[in-house]
């Protein structure tokens, strides 16, 4: 329900749920609001969100309705007391949304890795008071991340927030951008001040997948949502695929579970170790079957070449230099080695 939320007090005390919903970008009058009554039913559901200019990565598609779409929103603020919320990219839209009543802008991932555009809005929003969310930068880069919420609170920007909106990657992922949780958690580690939101919308990049990812990011503890929403999705303009109607929203909504109140609880920060260690885990498990994929490389070619699959000489060599390096590192003697055996054992097993 909107309505008299404080977002600068939430900002300093983070303490409930936040949801951020509404188009991925603003079309009409009548889009705009009928799905701003839609959300207006919704627990939970204070700021309404709306792309006025879109930053597409193709010229001549839909790029935003631009400064009309602005009053549209003022409409839906009177109407339903939400408090309105858009990107800008440039000093001309600061201008334009601060001139429109815009309550809380953000800054896009495609700015963000532009530390000259940020300075550049850093400057036009000098002085100013706005409350500013700060996404994530496309590239996985917890610093430049940093980095632009340090050049709006160096423009003297007191009440900031941040969107993980998740990562572009080369890698095949199920995700339209990886999330890659390690890195907002590092953001959390650095600035514990910094309240996160996650944009679910544009991880999953699919409707499919927002329930399993909202969830995940409540067991990580995150301070609530953005996600996009639409009075007709499948008709949208921008981002059909991942846009949930009002009514689903409220449905996701419903079933999160959240476990947590309060980031400083123990509890919290086991779940956080506990997901690093799974990322680890993950990692080590990709590492030890790409090196099976290797052994059987050299099991081929010692078979073409008539040499033996067991060369001792090299395997004891090996095994010594890994116990003397995990010894540096920290590690028992006893741990590397057995570690090493099961691997060069598997490793034998895939030669012959
Ligand atoms: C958006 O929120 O509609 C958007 C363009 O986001 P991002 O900067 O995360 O791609
Ligand atoms: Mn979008």
């Amino acid at each position: 329900m909107a309505g008299n939320f404080d977002i600068r007090a939430w900002l300093r005390k983070p303490e409930r749920l936040l949801v951020v919903s509404g188009p991925c970008s603003v079309e009409s009058e009548r889009q705009l609001l009928e799905t701003a009554e839609g959300l207006s039913k919704i627990k939970n559901v204070n700021v309404l969100r709306g792309g006025i200019w879109k930053p597409r990565t193709r010229p001549d598609v839909f790029e935003g309705v631009g400064e009309v779409g602005l009053e549209w929103m003022r409409e839906a603020k009177e109407r339903f007391g939400f408090l309105t919320m858009t990107e800008v990219a440039t000093p001309e839209h600061v201008e334009l949304a601060l001139k429109h009543g815009i309550d809380i802008l953000w800054v896009g991932a495609r700015t963000v890795v532009n530390p000259f555009s940020v300075q550049e809005l850093a400057a036009s929003l000098k002085g100013n008071d706005i409350p500013v969310f700060v996404k994530n930068p496309i590239a996985p880069d917890v610093r430049l991340w940093l980095g632009a919420i340090e050049r709006l609170e160096s423009a003297g920007l007191r009440h900031l927030g941040a969107i993980h909106r998740g990562f572009s990657s080369y890698d095949e992922t199920p995700y339209r951008n990886a999330p890659l949780w390690e890195i907002p958690i590092e953001l959390n580690r650095l600035r514990p001040d910094i309240p996160i939101l996650t944009d679910i919308s544009h991880i999953c990049g699919c409707r499919e997948l927002l329930h399993d990812t909202a969830q995940k990011a409540l067991d990580l503890a995150t301070n609530g949502f953005m996600i996009e929403s639409h009075c007709n999705p499948d008709a949208a303009l921008t981002d059909g695929r991942q846009q949930v109607t009002p009514d689903d929203l409220n449905a996701l909504v419903s079933q999160f579970v959240v476990r947590l109140k309060n980031t400083d609880s123990d509890e919290w920060k086991l779940n956080v170790f506990r997901k690093e260690i799974d990322r680890l885990d993950d990692e080590i498990l990709n590492l030890i079957s790409k090196r099976m994929e290797v052994s059987e490389k050299i099991g081929a070619y010692k078979k073409e070449h008539g040499v033996t699959v067991l060369q001792m000489d090299r395997w004891k060599q090996v095994l010594d230099d890994h116990i003397n390096k995990g010894v540096r590192l920290g590690l028992s003697a006893e741990a590397v080695k057995d570690i090493f055996e099961a691997i060069h054992k598997e490793s034998i097993s895939r030669q012959l």
